[in-house]
């Protein structure tokens, strides 16, 4: 694994994702998701220090859907902050828990030294599309922020928000306006959902700015780098597939490694794309794959100004 140059200062762990996004520079951040069982952690946690170690803006954790193992977000998170000096975004969802427990995790990340919070609402299990919400302490993740500002806390406060829409919104009007509800119940910055295209992502940004949205807003890169990831990517997403993705995948999708090759430069060329157009940090959905991150690093590694020492 090459580390680049460019290590954090221990006085810049602390610092918050929004003073970041204000810097008029150009940035890649990471996100890496934590195991689902206790036998794949060390497995997981190395992973996620070999892609701390390439030297990231900052580095988010996800919230195990449903908030099953939950505890694995902040151990995560709380690993990488201390060995490497990375400003980390923990992630929290609400719909699935009590006040009790979303109290108790407040607490937890507070305890973990962690300043900056995703907060989201988390995907319907089931149980709860069938039962419905009616008994449930939270419903949207407009409450989670709201919880978070209330805490005696000074979280920077995160949230997700989709240019093709949420799956649930009747329309992108609708939608736009209970963003714009999660921005001013305190929200500093907004991540989307992946995009593929990044005229989706522009368009997107001219109609949150018409609504009155200022935030910075993340746009959200997913490397697509094996063919059995499509169909799972649309399925969670319904994100929009060009077709000049769909030909890639179709001419390389059954070489993995020139299917890896050829998603680590599509997500570079969308990338760079998104720095032309004057947007300045990236998130990268990097799935904990050191390689894949490494190889959309390199790629704009003069770009950011970084060198590789190795
Ligand atoms: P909300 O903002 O609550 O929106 C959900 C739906 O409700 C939307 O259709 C919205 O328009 C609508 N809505 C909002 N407020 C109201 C209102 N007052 N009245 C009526 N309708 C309303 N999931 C995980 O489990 N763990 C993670 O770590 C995770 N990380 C994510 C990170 C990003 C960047 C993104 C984009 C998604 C992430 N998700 C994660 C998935 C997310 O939990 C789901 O997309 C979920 O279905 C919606 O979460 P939300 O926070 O966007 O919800």
């Amino acid at each position: 694994m090459h580390v680049l140059e460019y290590l954090h200062k221990p006085s810049e762990v602390n610092v918050k994702i929004i003073d970041i996004l204000k810097q008029d520079k150009m940035s890649l951040s990471f996100e890496v998701f934590p195991p689902k069982k206790e036998t794949s952690f060390d497995s997981v946690k190395a992973a996620t220090e070999s892609i701390a170690a390439l030297g990231p803006a900052f580095m988010s954790v996800t919230y195990g859907a449903g908030g099953g193992v939950s505890h694995y977000t902040l151990d995560i998170a709380k690993n990488l902050k201390e060995k490497f000096n990375i400003p980390m975004l923990a992630h929290l969802t609400c719909v699935s828990s009590n006040k009790d427990t979303i109290h108790q995790r407040i607490e937890d990340m507070k305890a973990a030294g962690i300043k900056n919070v995703m907060a989201l609402r988390g995907d319907l299990t089931p149980e709860l599309i069938a039962n419905g919400r009616d008994n449930c302490d939270y419903h949207y993740a407009v409450e989670l922020i709201r919880e978070l500002k209330d805490s005696d806390s000074d979280f920077c406060i995160g949230a997700a928000c989709y240019p093709e829409k949420h799956p649930e919104s009747a329309n992108q009007k609708e939608d736009i306006q209970h963003l714009k509800e999660k921005v001013d119940a305190g929200a500093d910055f907004l991540t989307t959902q992946m995009v593929f295209d990044n005229n989706l992502f522009f368009n997107f940004m001219y109609k949150l700015r018409e609504a009155g949205v200022t935030c910075p807003v993340l746009p959200g890169i997913m490397p697509i780098t094996n063919a059995n990831q499509v169909e799972r990517a649309i399925k969670l997403s319904g994100s929009f597939m060009p077709q000049r993705f769909k030909s890639l995948v179709d001419k390389f999708g059954s070489d993995p490694e020139a299917m890896k090759q050829a998603g680590i430069i599509y997500a570079s060329d969308q990338i760079i794309d998104l720095y032309a157009n004057g947007i300045t940090n990236v998130h990268v959905y990097s799935m904990n794959k050191p390689d894949v991150a490494e190889g959309i690093l390199r790629n704009v590694s003069a770009i950011l100004g970084k060198n590789f020492a190795g």
